[in-house]
């Protein structure tokens, strides 16, 4: 079964994937690996503002 990539939508299974799933996710969600994860991050705090915020302390 090929699951495609989040963020390029390349095959996941043809590098190291990385599976992730968030609160309120039904499903998990593939990335290729660690740098496509972190691009994703980067990309969905650009769009959605501050939702990086943590609380400090
Ligand atoms: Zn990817």
């Amino acid at each position: 079964m090929a699951t495609p990539c989040v963020y390029c939508d390349s095959r996941v299974e043809r590098h190291d994937p990385v599976y992730v799933r968030d609160a309120g996710d039904d499903e998990e969600r593939a990335f290729c690996n660690y740098t496509c994860l972190a691009a994703h991050i980067d990309e969905a705090a650009l769009t959605t503002g501050a939702c990086c915020e943590w609380p400090p302390g």
